[in-house]
């Protein structure tokens, strides 16, 4: 089965640019953003970081809203935190070297079984599986083992480890693992499974016939916001509010001043952005409107910004989407349709 499963990757494995390293603080980025990330929109993300803090010492000693704001976009912010808190503890309290071993990696913040297991193999060649969604998906297929719940059942799961354990290639284990994760999301995916092409067709009991679990239902919501720009000395600027640090969600990023959606009723729409964050797709009405429209803001801070300025802010993922719908910023690599909104002469 190694045997066939590195073939099969050696002539098919994507050119992706972190396997072009065995740098262990590079990979170990790289594994984060793709926690919940596709890769399509890492590949930017992953080298604009590196470019801004190619070390992990450099990482340790940047601002938290540096960090944050390089991240936006990618979603699941608490990833960017923690990654930033355990490139401090490697700097001061392990004289900036990172672990080798994945038991001494899991030590650090934010790194788990699955990601300490990425590191290691795939920078140090350890033996040790890694066994996210993809790889558990793989071999249950190829035993017949059916989790009951969308999340995993944990005796699946148990399984699914030591038979992982017992496969991964001592000699090759990083070029393994990542075999394996490779196999998961372009061959054997979710929903319609490339049998024909699978290189461990021959040692699986469901060939396509395994039951998938559901995955839990999209709802859909639907809520405003507003775009208030004027004419500033350096520029356009636009009213971005602080979310207070104290929020469980995104604390302390920019985004635009909420409206209630009953209220937009009264105002003129100027554009639609959808946005999905976990199970909720949002409709986002975008309304613009003068900044003597908004309520006080008693709990946060607001701000206006020189909208070329805003787009190395922390910025939430759907503040950007809109601005950058908007024209007032430019996202690298995206190419959106422009709509420059102006709003009166702005106060
Ligand atoms: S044969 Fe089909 S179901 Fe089995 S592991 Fe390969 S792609 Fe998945």
């Amino acid at each position: 089965m190694r045997q066939e499963l590195l073939g099969w990757y050696d002539r098919n494995k994507r050119d992706l640019p972190w396997r072009h390293t065995s740098d262990p603080y590079s990979i170990w980025v790289s594994e984060i953003m793709l926690q919940q990330t596709r890769v399509a929109v890492v590949i930017e993300r992953w080298k604009a970081f590196l470019e801004r803090f190619p070390t992990v010492q450099d990482l340790a000693k940047a601002e938290e809203q540096d960090v944050l704001a390089l991240w936006s976009g990618l979603g699941y912010y608490r990833r960017a935190r923690m990654l930033h808190k355990a490139a401090q503890s490697v700097v001061a309290e392990l004289d900036g070297k990172m672990p080798l071993k994945a038991d001494e990696l899991r030590k650090l913040p934010g790194i788990g079984s699955y990601t300490a297991a990425a590191i290691a193999s795939i920078a140090h060649g350890e033996a040790v599986a890694v066994v996210d969604g993809n790889v558990e998906r793989v071999l249950s297929r190829i035993r017949g083992w059916e989790s009951h719940d969308s999340v995993g059942d944990a005796a699946v799961r148990r399984k699914v480890e030591e038979f992982a354990t017992g496969l991964v290639d001592p000699r090759r284990a990083g070029d393994f693992n990542q075999a394996i994760m490779e196999l998961g999301a372009t061959v054997c995916t979710p929903r319609s499974p490339q049998c024909l092409t699978c290189p461990w067709a021959k040692e699986c009991r469901t060939l396509g016939e395994h039951k998938t679990p559901k995955r839990a239902a999209m709802t859909s919501r639907e809520i405003a916001c507003a775009l208030v720009v004027r004419d500033g000395d350096a520029g356009t600027e636009v009213l971005l509010e602080q979310r207070a640090v104290t929020n469980t969600v995104m604390p302390g990023l920019w985004e635009l001043p909420a409206i209630a959606v009953n209220v937009m009723a009264n105002l003129e729409e100027r554009l639609t952005v959808r946005h999905a964050i976990m199970q909720v797709n949002y409709v986002v009405r975008v309304c613009a409107l003068p900044s003597e429209g908004l309520r006080e803001k008693p709990d946060g801070v607001r701000r206006w910004v020189v909208a070329e300025e805003a787009s190395a802010m922390a910025l939430t993922g759907l503040a950007r989407k809109v601005l950058t719908r908007a024209g007032l910023i430019q996202t690298a690599g995206r190419n959106g349709p422009r709509l420059l909104i102006r709003v009166g002469s702005g106060n």
